[in-house]
């Protein structure tokens, strides 16, 4: 878990910093907690790094995310970059308990998963395979009879669900 990770001290008023900063694309909840950032540490060069993990591969919100965090070390004063980690890939694995129940909140049914046991099935992102995934339970009513009706929701990490008691229609975070 990225929050437990070792964290230098002489970053301290730095990682209060980040901390603060949230999700682009779902503001109710900070990098922090969507396992995004990963790691403040000291480069080779001497310069301070700040590493984070793009949800998505593509995900549009990597610049602004990439920005908030180089604003935040100009802002104090901290002489450093952002560096990009792909390896290893991030997974809804590393998002937080708090995040999953602050999507819920938001209208977004978070992803499966989350540290259960057995929770970690590698899945094989196929509309075919629909009938052998989890049923995704509706964030209004909690009703597990929803559908997907779009694979693709408002970004690329989410897809377009509807509930077919309620009748509303919502997003899901993929599980990646
Ligand atoms: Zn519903």
């Amino acid at each position: 878990m990225p929050r437990e990770r070792e964290r230098a001290e002489e970053f301290a008023a730095l990682w209060q910093a980040l901390d603060q900063l949230t999700d682009p694309e779902i503001p109710v909840v900070t990098l922090q907690e969507m396992g995004i950032l990963r790691d403040v540490r000291r480069g080779a060069d001497g310069r301070v790094e700040v590493v984070i993990t793009p949800t998505y591969s593509g995900c549009p919100a990597m610049d602004q995310i990439a920005g908030d965090v180089a604003a935040t070390l100009r802002d104090h004063g901290v002489d450093g970059h952002v560096v990009t980690q792909l390896a290893p890939a991030w997974t809804t694995d590393w998002m937080t308990p708090e995040s999953r129940e602050k999507l819920r909140a938001y209208g977004i049914a978070p992803p499966h998963g989350g540290g259960a046991a057995g929770a970690a099935v590698i899945q094989f992102a196929s509309t075919s395979a629909a009938k052998d995934r989890p049923a995704v339970h509706c964030p209004q009513c909690g009703s597990a009879n929803t559908t997907e009706t779009s694979h693709f929701g408002s970004t690329a990490c989410k897809a377009l669900y509807r509930c077919l008691d309620c009748l509303e229609p919502f997003d899901h975070f993929k599980n990646i």
